[in-house]
């Protein structure tokens, strides 16, 4: 372990080597179990083969060039994402590396959109309380969580935090002649596992459209497939004007993207955004590796199957220190009576000579499984024991 880094993670006491499927390696040997699969990005496991065949192939090709021109492998990307959210009604893309960047760019066309629709005043954006959208300045402001916004004033402002599931409480947040946009996780992740409800998202999705606001969906946890549909909104019945994407995009190579519909697809001009290393061809190559994977109707279809196993048996355990269980597709919380953090702990040591398990939390008491697609039942099986040995 070094302590030469920042101190801005409550790090467990795991160093990790090397990878292998749903399974981590650490430098005595010992073998994790990956139920977190590097918070939804390792969507495809460690080592997929056909990942590293399509890394290892463009490296020796083409790594990096500059946004002022495109490349083979970046533009089949981009027509592939545009096209695997087209049933979102989505158009267009800009590619980026983080969630954060996706979700300044989406503020950014938000804005823009209004101010040369409607000119100046019109530049707020309603987010829900407990939602997490990013560490930048401007993501902090947009996320509606009140620790976040402390020591690190002044944020950019105008963004307004409502609290979720309260339709007129929304209606009065969305004053037309004031906000240009309306950002929601489908489902809340770093907040709990909390999940929108669907005749709520509907309201929003008619009153933003009716007041031309943009509506726009962070997806960064739950799209690529992690809800068992490629996007959340899919599950919800709602088309957003903006949708941004990040985390399990590109399987574990840092990429971000933000996508836009009718609406605001063409907002951005020449000057408008840029971002230097935003969509290479080696980001590009993993994503198109995991559009290819993730896209497919019947592995869509083992992500919602998989998910169920998870839920039907953790709720078969009627454990007494645990209260609700939910989630969708591979995204699952589980509320514990007992503070989270000696869990994890106990799950890293795992069994006495054998392997632990990595697992997630969301709050103080809430238990997070976001594990990569390809496991397996038996690895679940086998997780799920090594959890319940914990509590
Ligand atoms: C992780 C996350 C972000 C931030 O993504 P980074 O890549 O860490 O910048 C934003 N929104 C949601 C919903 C996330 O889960």
């Amino acid at each position: 372990m070094s302590d030469v880094f920042m101190n801005t993670y409550r790090r467990l006491p795991a160093v990790f080597v090397r990878g292998e499927g749903a399974w981590l390696i650490d430098t005595a040997g010992k073998r994790y179990l990956d139920f977190t699969a590097g918070i939804a990005v390792n969507c495809l496991g460690h080592g997929y083969p056909p990942l590293v065949r399509a890394l290892s192939e463009q490296a020796a090709k083409l790594i990096h060039t500059c946004n002022y021109y495109q490349s083979d492998v970046s533009a089949a990307f981009a027509e592939r994402l545009v096209a695997a959210c087209s049933g979102a009604g989505m158009k267009r893309v800009f590619l980026g590396n983080s969630g954060a960047e996706a979700n300044e760019g989406a503020c950014k066309i938000a804005r823009k959109y209004s101010l040369r629709k409607y000119g100046n005043g019109r530049h707020r954006i309603v987010t829900l309380k407990g939602s997490f959208h990013g560490r930048t300045i401007t993501t902090l402001a947009a996320t509606g969580q009140d620790h976040f916004h402390r020591d690190f004033g002044p944020f950019t402002e105008g963004f307004l935090h409502i609290s979720p599931g309260d339709a007129e409480a929304l209606d009065r947040a969305l004053d037309p002649a004031s906000v240009c946009g309306f950002m929601f996780e489908p489902i809340q992740g770093e907040s709990g596992v909390i999940p929108q409800d669907g005749a709520y998202m509907q309201t929003a999705a008619r009153l933003c459209a009716e007041r031309d606001i943009l509506l726009m969906a962070d997806e960064i946890q739950t799209g690529v497939g992690r809800t068992g549909t490629f996007l959340a909104c899919e599950g919800l019945g709602i088309r957003p004007d903006i949708v941004t994407l990040a985390k399990g995009l590109a399987g574990g190579i840092p990429a971000g993207a933000v996508l836009a519909g009718e609406k605001a697809g063409e907002v951005f001009e020449p000057g408008d955004h840029g971002s230097t290393f935003g969509g290479n061809p080696m980001a590009a190559a993993a994503g198109m590796v995991v559009l290819e994977t993730v896209t497919v109707p019947a592995f869509l279809a083992e992500i919602r199957g998989k998910g169920e196993k998870i839920l039907n048996t953790l709720r078969s355990w009627n454990h007494p220190k645990i209260g609700d269980i939910r989630g969708r597709g591979l995204m699952i919380g589980l509320d514990l009576s007992i503070e989270v953090r000696p869990v994890l702990e106990a799950a890293l040591a795992g069994s006495r000579g054998g392997p632990g398990l990595l697992i997630l939390s969301a709050g103080e008491k809430t238990l997070r499984f976001l594990p990569p697609y390809i496991i397996s039942g038996a690895e679940i099986d086998q997780g799920l024991k090594l959890l319940r040995n914990c509590l």
